[in-house]
């Protein structure tokens, strides 16, 4: 399981599906060869370290780990302290924090789930 933190008003665009692109997909898998992504930046944890990070931005980590958070909320922890990176989380928290001045940039809320 993981969590994803994005914002979900962002506009979507277009973009060709690189899966099609490899010869992984295609029509007969029902893939219009197309799909929708947001214009937005969004980041994905493992359920481990969603909840790791989480707790350094001070928010609640319980059963369903999800929520949601103002542009205002967002922009107090655009510097918030994260625990030391391990593995790829370090390259992770640089985008939770483009996800985080997406939002207060662009006055949009920020959720994840
Ligand atoms: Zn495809």
């Amino acid at each position: 399981m993981s969590v994803t933190f994005w914002i979900p008003s962002a506009a979507r665009r277009t973009v060709p599906c690189e899966y099609c692109e490899k010869g992984w997909c295609g029509t007969k898998y029902g893939c219009t060869g197309f799909r929708e992504e947001s214009t937005a930046p969004e980041v994905n944890f493992s359920n481990r370290n969603a909840c790791l990070v989480l707790r350094a931005m001070g928010l609640p980590t319980d059963d369903d780990l999800c929520g949601s958070l103002s542009p205002n909320e967002a922009d107090k922890l655009t510097e918030a302290t994260f625990p030391p990176a391990y593995g790829g989380t370090h390259k992770r928290i640089d985008k939770l924090r483009e996800v985080l001045r997406y939002s207060r940039d662009t006055q949009q809320e920020v959720v994840w789930g």
